[in-house]
Formats: structure tokens, sequence, C-alpha cells
């Protein structure tokens, strides 16, 4: 196998440069980190599991008609995707309160939201990606009121089509995190979906089964990851 050639090493996954100029391969790491990068940690075959996870969602997305960057997986932790430029933005989608929602809301953790509450972040580490409003984007420029139209769309589509994925598998997907880019002046949808961008909860007993577990020491969280990637791939 040829060299690849690293173009950037991230807190998750390491971006090379692809066969074509408009494709690039995405490693995925054991490498963990949480709240901003002050706690690191490994998780056992964490981007092996990470990399199958979400080729298997992201070609359910293509099916339901979500265009992505997914084109095949290459070996057990990369991804063959097309190479995008990413708009520096989180579109967060939620069904229950956790996490940050329920530090802003003092609503208690579980609550069921009538209806899915989207929010964007920016994708900016020196910052703490702070939680932006429509405003917000536009003096930052980050991209024009009808594109944050269309990712606010495209958030609660891919929720629609995630949710029933992961009910279908006992699983409640309580919120994720999605990131976008443009690749030939197509809005795609980018990075990763996965136990460390999702709230997955098992439906019966309300177990986490995300990266929950290692942001709050709660142990397992390799089994956890196992059972997650087990469910999907059924
Ligand atoms: P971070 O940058 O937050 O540490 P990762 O370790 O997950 O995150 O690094 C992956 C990087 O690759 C992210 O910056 C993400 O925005 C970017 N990315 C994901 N998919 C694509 C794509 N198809 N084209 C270009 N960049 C991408
Ligand atoms: N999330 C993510 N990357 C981030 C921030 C959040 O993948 O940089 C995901 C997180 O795993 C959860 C959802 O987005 O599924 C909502 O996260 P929240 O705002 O509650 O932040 P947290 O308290 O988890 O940092």
């Amino acid at each position: 196998m040829t060299e690849r050639r690293l173009l950037y090493e991230g807190k998750a996954k390491k971006v090379f440069l692809g066969d074509r100029e408009d494709e690039l391969f995405v490693e995925f790491k054991d490498d963990a980190t949480a709240f901003n990068g002050q706690k690191r940690g490994q998780i056992a075959e964490k981007g092996v599991v990470n990399a199958r996870i979400s080729a298997r969602l992201f070609t359910s997305l293509a099916a339901a008609g979500v265009a992505n960057h997914f084109l095949e997986q290459v070996d057990d932790r990369t991804l063959k995707v097309r190479r995008l430029t990413m708009i520096p933005l989180e579109v967060v989608v939620r069904n229950r309160v956790a996490g940050s929602l329920q530090q802003r809301t003092g609503l208690a953790e579980g609550t069921i939201l009538e209806r899915p509450v989207v929010e964007l972040y920016y994708k900016n580490d020196a910052l703490g990606d702070p939680l932006l409003n429509d405003d917000h984007v536009q003096a930052l420029r980050l991209a024009p009121p009808e594109v944050v139209e269309r990712l606010k769309a495209l958030g609660r589509r891919v929720n629609e089509v995630i949710s029933a994925y992961f009910d279908a598998r006992d699983l409640i997907l309580v919120d994720f995190k999605l990131e976008f880019g443009w690749a030939q002046g197509e809005l795609l949808l980018g990075d990763e979906i996965s136990p460390d961008t999702c709230r997955l909860w098992d439906k019966a007993s309300l177990t986490k089964m995300d990266k929950d577990r290692f942001r709050r020491d709660l142990g397992g969280v390799a089994e956890a990851y196992q059972e997650v990637l087990a469910r999907v791939l059924r």
C-alpha cells in the first residue's frame, strides 16, 4: 500500500488525502476526549466500532435520500469519503433532555421533548464550541439564512431516519451532533454518526450506551460501544 498523506489529525479521527482530489480517507482512532479536550483517554476498539456504525448509518441515510459524504469502507477503521469544504457549525438535534440542555434549562434528564429541539454550535475549539442563535450565525457569516434553514431541516430529517433505525434495535436516540459541508455545490452530511456523537439509551432499562459512560466514568465503555455496533448491524 502506498503511504497516505495526512492532512489533519483531530481528536477522534485522522484525515488523509484520497486517491483523487475530491476524496479523503478518514481513519477512526481509539482516542476519546470530553469537556472540550480536558478529559482524555482511550476506548478499546472504538475506531473500529465507530467506523462500522457510521458506514452503516450513512448507507441507510443515503437510501432514505439524505445525501452524505460516505463512499465505501476501505479497512476496519477507515472510510473513503467525498472531500467537503466543512461549514464550521455543529447541528445538534435533541429528542430528550440531556447534557448541556439539561444544564441550560433545569429540566430533568430524560424529559421527552414534544418537538425535536435543533441547535447550532460554533465549531471552534478555542471558544469551546459556543451555542449560537441565527443572528450570531449571520454576524459571524458562517452560513446564509437559507442554508441555516436547510441545515435545520436536514437535521430533523436525519433524526426521523436514524431515530427509527435505532428504535427498531431497542435504542432510544436521545440527541446527536451532525456536521455538513459542500462538494461541487452540493450540501452533504459529513463527519461521523456514532456513540461518540449520539446519546443512545437502551429502550427497556434506559442504560446509557454512549460516550456519557466515558464522560462520567460509568465503566463498561468499550462493552457499550460493542453492544451498539451489534444492534446496529442486526
Ligand atoms: P475534531 O476536528 O473536532 O477534533 P475529528 O477528530 O473527528 O474532530 O476530525 C475530523 C475532522 O474532519 C473534523 O474537523 C471534521 O469537520 C472533518 N471532516 C469530516 N468529514 C469531512 C469531509 N468529508 N471532508 C472534509 N473534512 C471532513
Ligand atoms: N456532541 C458532539 N460533539 C460536540 C458536542 C456535542 O458529538 O462537540 C454531541 C453529544 O455527544 C450529544 C449531543 O451532541 O449527543 C449534545 O451534546 P450537549 O450539547 O449536551 O453537550 P455535552 O454536554 O455532551 O458536551
